[in-house]
């Protein structure tokens, strides 16, 4: 029964993921209501809803595309993975699902959005609203305006960093407090260098490092 509960757990992890990671697309394109099965990268066919699971749909097809042949984009599983990965851990921790799905969604579109296209909608800060919602009495809304304050005076002397992680930065310091948002940005800092080490061609897109780090330290510390 355990078990079970914790491959549920992980495929509801990756769903999330993979389903933040279509309703961005969609989003760009305008067709989020559209209720269209999700198509090839490449052919931009329809794929049969069974290759469209997370993660099984990836290994069922050998990440090719059944149409064209050309391979799907290896970060797809990768990215569901991770998805599962932390909401197994957030399961086996004993955190508060009903507060942290809508959180965990909420950083998951967020993520997409910057690392697929380098910005983000304000509309995307929605689920956070849920969070906000049932844990009001626990917020630190005084801390989330220091924060905001002092990042964006860094963001207008140094534009290092992009309006929209001044924003994400403030609100997990709403959430967290400032001492927490200080832990998380040092982290995303640390991941975003190592990451760059090996990879220089990267762009610089911030907000994913932030959001894997808020994971790492709410799952360790909070
Ligand atoms: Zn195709």
């Amino acid at each position: 029964m355990l078990l079970f509960f914790n491959l549920l757990m992980f495929f509801l992890g990756a769903c999330i993921v993979s389903f933040a990671t279509v309703f961005v697309q969609d989003f760009e394109l305008g067709q989020v209501f559209s209720h269209k099965r999700s198509s090839c990268d490449h052919c931009h066919i329809q794929i049969p809803f069974y290759y469209t699971i997370p993660i099984l749909g990836y290994l069922a097809t050998f990440g090719k595309c059944r149409n064209c042949n050309n391979l799907v984009k290896f970060w797809y599983p990768i990215s569901e993975i991770l998805g599962g990965a932390i909401l197994l851990c957030a399961a086996l921790y004993h955190k508060d699902l009903v507060w942290f799905v809508p959180m965990f969604l909420a950083l998951v579109i967020l993520s997409v959005s910057d690392f697929q296209f380098g910005y983000i909608y304000s509309s995307y800060y929605l689920p956070f609203l849920i969070p906000l919602a049932l844990h009001w009495q626990y917020l630190h809304p005084l801390e989330g305006l220091l924060v905001y304050f002092l990042m964006f005076v860094f963001q207008s002397i140094s534009n290092a960093i992009g309006i929209a992680d001044v924003e994400l930065l403030a609100i997990i310091a709403v959430f967290f407090g400032y001492v927490y948002a200080v832990y998380i940005l040092f982290l995303a800092c640390c991941l975003c260098i190592l990451l760059n080490l090996f990879n220089k061609k990267r762009s610089f897109r911030f907000i994913p490092y932030l959001s894997v780090a808020t994971g790492i330290i709410y799952l360790i510390f909070v």
